[in-house]
């Protein structure tokens, strides 16, 4: 396997906005991709820049419903028109914009490269952070999702007969892939979330656990809100290491959303880019080939920090100082106890419902 790492970049991912007011500014990748330039990371040996190609219509299809799609490119053409129907309102998470269904493919079509790159043996891993859209619906986007990327390369590497591991450590639920393949057994979707009972989309529960076939291959570890470094990395490591030992993936796709860091505005959690190191340090040591996703994540500086160090680690370069948070929250005492006991119950319940 090659010791590189893709990286998924071209300025037509970043330029669009859904709202002049709403919180996923594609642009943020702009500080991702300054940041590693920067630092020289695209001069070190293994680095490549992959340009995204558009998705086809029938990869799109391959998750979505031809109806939506359409409805999709209907909206991108005509956004004033009324698509609430498909979970488009201009006031809600995900406005019809003018562009929407192009930028999408591009979007869609970018995690698909990382995977052919991957799949080719050019990489150790590819990473596009402009994808990870973990939330959309067979028929309806959500959440600031329009085509769910994720799912569409877990169900093209399910064609190829590759048995697939998801993992999702995004602030939300990753419903929209649980949903996706909740009955089979051949993609395993585990997601690491602030609980419902505190944030959307309200699912991701221990008892959401497949069906049929699937039973026991959907895994959810719902973490308290406040959930600091040292419970995230408990439940982390609890759950993600054994359960992929014991399922032994051809192929390992991960949804690396940084909205559970402490400064993000939309979520509760309180993880710091010290713990996302040692989780992707997790992910780069084990044998899979490997495919990432970004997904949500608020904070511009959080964003710009933590995914240029993800992509240093996935390099095997060192990481600057200047990238990592100085004082990452910890909680101690009463509140300490209170923290460890609920991701410990949210443990044992995800275990639990393993196959
Ligand atoms: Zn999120």
């Amino acid at each position: 396997m090659s010791a590189g790492a893709g990286f998924v970049w071209d300025e037509r991912v970043a330029r669009h906005v859904y709202r002049e007011d709403h919180p996923l500014k594609p642009i943020r990748l702009v500080g991702v991709r300054d940041t590693l330039t920067r630092l020289g990371a695209f001069d070190r040996p293994g680095a490549h820049v992959i340009t995204p190609r558009a998705a086809t219509r029938d990869e799109i299809e391959r998750i979505h419903d031809p109806e939506y799609v359409e409805a999709v490119m209907q909206a991108s053409a005509d956004p004033a028109s009324d698509y609430s129907a498909y979970g488009l309102m201009p006031w809600g998470d995900t406005p019809p914009f003018a562009g929407m269904h192009e930028v999408s493919l591009l979007t869609t079509g970018g995690s698909l490269g990382a995977m052919e790159d991957v799949l080719a043996g050019r990489a150790r891993v590819s990473v596009n952070y402009s994808g990870g859209l973990h939330h959309a619906m067979r028929r309806r986007a959500s959440g600031f999702c329009i085509y769910n990327d994720p799912a569409i390369v877990c169900a093209k590497l399910a064609d190829r007969g590759m048995k697939v591991a998801y993992v999702d450590i995004d602030a939300h639920h990753g419903d929209g892939v649980q949903a996706a393949f909740y009955e089979t057994d051949q993609v395993l979707t585990i997601s690491l979330h602030e609980s419902g009972r505190t944030l959307f989309p309200g699912t991701g529960f221990a008892d959401e656990r497949g069906r049929g076939k699937g039973l026991g291959f959907s895994i959810n570890v719902a973490l308290p809100a406040f959930t600091d470094d040292t419970a995230y990395l408990r439940a982390f490591e609890a759950v993600v290491p054994p359960l992929l030992k014991r399922y032994r993936p051809d192929v390992l796709v991960t949804q690396q959303g940084i909205d559970p860091h402490f400064t993000d505005p939309l979520t509760h959690l309180q993880v710091s880019t010290h713990a996302r190191e040692r989780m992707v340090r997790f992910f780069r040591d084990t044998p899979y080939p490997w495919v990432a996703m970004g997904g949500g994540g608020y904070s511009l500086d959080a964003v710009r920090r933590t995914w240029s160090m993800e992509y240093l680690v996935m390099l095997g370069a060192d990481v600057p100082e200047e990238l990592h948070d100085r004082e990452p929250p910890s909680w101690t005492g009463r509140q300490r106890e209170t923290i460890d006991a609920l991701a410990d119950e949210a443990i044992r319940e995800a275990l639990a419902a393993a196959w």
